[in-house]
């Protein structure tokens, strides 16, 4: 996703197939608020290349931005968040990961699958306080250590 449409080359009208990707974060945001909001979580921040510095965007501002740029082609994304605290702000890829790893369990939810989702993370370098948070957020137990250090 490029919600600051930095290229400005890319003032092209978008194409059908980027429209429906438009569609999709729409639908994540929304859900990802509905997830994360409750947990203090109040938006996402990207890094801006034009501005040099990183944007906060709450739930609702980018939803208004994906939205803008759904109808218009053009998203009037760079204006700064009010006083932002960067504790409540996750990036796209946590955004992502924690929504990808949701979904997962909402299809199917066993031990196989959790450590399969942890295994993920952790090659995303997230850290144990990060992993056990987004389980504690999804209403999963962590798995127990019982398999032992033979396992490793
Ligand atoms: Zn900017």
């Amino acid at each position: 996703m490029d919600p600051f449409g930095e290229d400005p080359a890319e003032s092209e009208p978008l194409d059908e197939n980027e429209r429906e990707l438009l569609r999709q974060d729409l639908v994540d945001v929304e859900t990802l608020k509905e997830l994360l909001g409750p947990r203090g979580l109040k938006g996402v921040l990207f890094y801006c290349a034009d501005c040099e510095e990183d944007h906060y965007l709450a739930w609702d501002l980018l939803r208004g931005n994906l939205q803008e740029l759904l109808d218009a082609g053009e998203s009037p994304i760079h204006e700064p968040a009010f006083d932002p605290d960067p504790e409540e702000y996750v990036t796209w890829d946590y955004a992502r990961g924690f929504l990808d790893g949701y979904e997962t369990l909402q299809d199917e939810e066993d031990d196989a699958l959790t450590a399969q989702l942890i295994d993920e993370l952790e090659r995303r370098n997230w850290d144990e306080n990060q992993i056990g948070d987004l389980l504690g957020a999804m209403g999963i137990e962590p798995p127990s250590d019982d398999e032992g250090p033979a396992r490793r």
